[in-house]
């Protein structure tokens, strides 16, 4: 059994989180949780958006699996999620972008995996208003973060041998910053030489990513063109409610799908907790528990092949709770 620190989160989280639990537990995962409160419905009870516990539990189980949390405006933090990156130096997001089941998509074989520096670039928050008409942002890029992330992306490759990594930047325009990036994906791309580095301008990216996204296996990058590329990736696989993620650092992992808390459907039993379950999944792997994590994606995958199982953003109308009820059916 893996004692592991549970954060429902807003919003849709504790929903979802109900959801992703029973799917786990009727797939005998050997998890224990340990339930934290983080975001805004904390903040209104404690007047903190995450309270001194949820730290000592992430610290003490070195792994976290996280529902989404409201970003609050003005008070204080800048986001919760860009807060507890930078405090355990989460340094690599990582997005496995593939469709979870048969759906009807616009896109056919789409299947590669995001890298995306998670610690510095704009989200550094270093903005500075000049004037009431003139504000500054200030993008940081460091060679020591800026290689690790590139040798996580080409490390991955490596084990699971393919034979090209995609290298995202704006180089050509900003050639300090995104030029430093590439650099480093140049010299570590070195150690590889079984891998092909491939450069890309984020501008061209996503064009490619919508006229041959198939071509693409591993993308690395930095953080705002990967927070965009993961909701493009997202919209190409089907939607938000789909898609996984994790915040890797050095001994910490706190794993989270790409959506937000979707205030406009909480509390209505709509959320789709597929991208949660999945992200449930991810960490499953990384604790050497493929076979239950396997298990799960092939009911969900069962579960998606009938279109009568679907859920309101798929464009059915299996609620939440049906939706968990059809996929520990087909576990
Ligand atoms: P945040 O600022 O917290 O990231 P956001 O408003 O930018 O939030 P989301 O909360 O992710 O973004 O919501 C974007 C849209 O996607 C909303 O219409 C929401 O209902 C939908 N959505 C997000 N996650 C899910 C989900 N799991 N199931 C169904 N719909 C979802």
């Amino acid at each position: 059994m893996r004692t592991i620190t549970w954060i429902p989160g807003d919003g849709i989280g504790p929903e979802i989180s109900d959801a992703t639990i029973s799917i786990l537990k009727a797939a005998g995962a050997p998890l224990e949780y340990e339930f934290a409160y983080a975001g805004g419905t904390v903040f209104e009870k404690e007047g903190t958006y995450i309270p001194e516990k949820v730290f000592e539990s992430i610290e003490k189980n070195k792994i976290a699996l996280k529902g989404p949390i409201e970003t609050p405006i003005g008070k204080g933090f800048r986001s919760i999620n860009v807060e507890l990156r930078k405090k355990y130096d989460l340094y690599a997001n990582i997005r496995p972008i593939k469709a979870p089941g048969p759906i009807p998509l616009k896109f056919e074989n789409v299947d590669f995996i995001l890298f995306r520096e998670n610690t510095e670039d704009l989200y550094m928050g270093w903005e500075e208003k000049i004037s009431e008409n003139e504000a500054h942002s200030i993008k940081v890029i460091t060679r020591e973060k800026s290689e690790r992330i590139v040798r996580a992306a080409f490390d991955y490759a490596k084990q699971f041998g393919h034979k090209k990594v995609t290298v995202v930047t704006k180089a050509n325009i900003m050639k300090l910053t995104d030029g430093l990036f590439l650099d480093c994906a140049r010299e570590v791309a070195k150690e590889y030489p079984e891998i092909q580095l491939e450069e890309m301008l984020i501008d061209n990216m996503c064009m490619q990513l919508v006229i041959r996204p198939e071509s693409f296996q591993v993308v690395v990058t930095e953080n705002l063109y990967g927070d965009i590329l993961s909701d493009l990736g997202a919209g190409l696989v089907g939607g938000l409610g789909l898609v996984p993620g994790m915040n890797k650092g050095k001994d910490i992992a706190i794993y989270e799908s790409i959506h937000g808390s979707a205030l406009d459907i909480a509390g209505k039993d709509l959320a789709n907790p597929t991208a949660m379950v999945l992200t449930a999944c991810l960490l499953l792997d990384d604790i050497g528990e493929k076979e239950c994590a396997d298990r799960i994606r092939k009911a969900i995958e069962k579960t998606l092949s009938n279109k009568e199982n679907y859920t309101k953003d798929l464009g059915g109308s299996l609620t939440c709770s049906a939706y968990t009820k059809k996929i520990i059916e087909n576990l």
